[in-house]
């Protein structure tokens, strides 16, 4: 077989079968990044939709805290958008994102879901919509800075970045955010009487997090109003936590039936905020908006940035 045929057939396969590919990875002995360009290509050059205006929904944040999880439903909004069943069927496993099949390794850096998926939008255009997985050893010192290097990234990449965090936000958690929109999403919350779930109770739990206090640290007053200068729009959701199945259950695999009902029902509001049509954010940089093709562009010059 000619190495054209060898590439046409592989890019067959790839329309096959979507699967999230690795674009950015970060190694970690010498805090280096790299960029396979030619995967990022392969996913944003594609015909159908290189010309469309895109919109980056990035879910960011530390190993096993369910990134994944949330981004498997994601997937299924995304494959049944029209259906108001998209959640899925009792039995059914997640896939998608998910650790089956080796697809993903534990490994620091961003993850795209090689699909693009074309979106009708209320006012008649199509937008090009990229899912986006950034991973990263958040919580050991020795790599927060990489981490803060890649959360960066794919802030400045993404449309909507959401921040998954576990239980509470930590000092730690916002010094991160060294640099669209940001929705902060709270795993396992564990204070519904206090802030209730969902985006109300984000709300207000989040006002109460990010105020800037007069007996409070320079430098935590500084972080605080940094970040309200970066980002045009914050949002924190609360989610409460699925169960002890999903928590615990090592032959779990992600079949509706084994998660609290709480937990569903708020995920029923969480995902159509982030991705239902009328929601979407398209990406802009400098005001104007993005298409697939520049973000290609732009990613490459971020990565010159960062890696300088
Ligand atoms: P990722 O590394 O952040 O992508 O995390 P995964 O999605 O692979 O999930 C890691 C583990 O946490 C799995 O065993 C999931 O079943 C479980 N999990 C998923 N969502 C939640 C959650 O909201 N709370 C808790 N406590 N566990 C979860
Ligand atoms: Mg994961």
């Amino acid at each position: 077989m000619s190495p054209e045929e060898e590439e046409a057939l592989l890019s067959e396969e790839d329309a096959l079968s979507a699967r999230p590919v690795q674009i950015v990875v970060a190694h970690e002995d010498d805090h280096a990044f790299e960029l396979d360009e030619a995967a990022l290509e392969r996913i944003l050059l594609q015909e159908h939709v290189r010309n469309l205006n895109v919109v980056v929904v990035s879910v960011a944040g530390a190993f096993r805290k369910g990134k994944s999880f949330l981004l498997d439903f994601m997937l299924r909004f995304m494959y049944n958008q029209t259906s108001c069943s998209w959640l899925g069927g009792h039995e059914e496993p997640l896939t998608g994102f998910t650790w089956r099949g080796g697809c993903e390794r534990e490994t620091t850096g961003i993850l795209a879901w090689s699909e693009v998926f074309v979106v009708d939008k209320p006012d008649g255009s199509k937008v090009a919509v990229l899912l986006i997985d950034t991973q990263g050893a958040f919580d050991s010192q020795s790599t927060i800075k990489d981490c803060a290097t890649l959360f960066a990234l794919s802030t400045m990449t993404s449309s909507v970045q959401v921040y998954n965090l576990s239980q509470n936000v930590q000092e730690d958690d916002l010094q991160h955010l060294q640099v669209c929109t940001l929705m902060f999403l709270i795993r396992d919350w564990s204070y519904p009487y206090e802030h209730s779930y969902g985006l109300e109770g984000g709300k207000s739990f989040l006002e109460k997090r990010l105020q800037v206090k007069q007996n409070q640290h320079e430098e935590l007053q500084n972080v605080r109003k940094h970040i309200h200068s970066c980002f045009s729009n914050i949002g924190c959701f609360l989610l409460p936590h699925p169960g002890l199945k999903v928590a615990t259950n090592p032959n779990f695999d992600g079949r509706l039936t084994d998660i609290d009902d709480d937990f569903k029902t708020e995920l029923v509001n969480l995902v159509p905020i982030l991705l239902s049509p009328e929601n979407l954010v398209e990406k802009e940089i400098g005001g104007s908006k993005v298409t697939c093709r520049d973000l290609v562009q732009y990613f490459k010059a971020y990565m010159k940035i960062y890696q300088g």
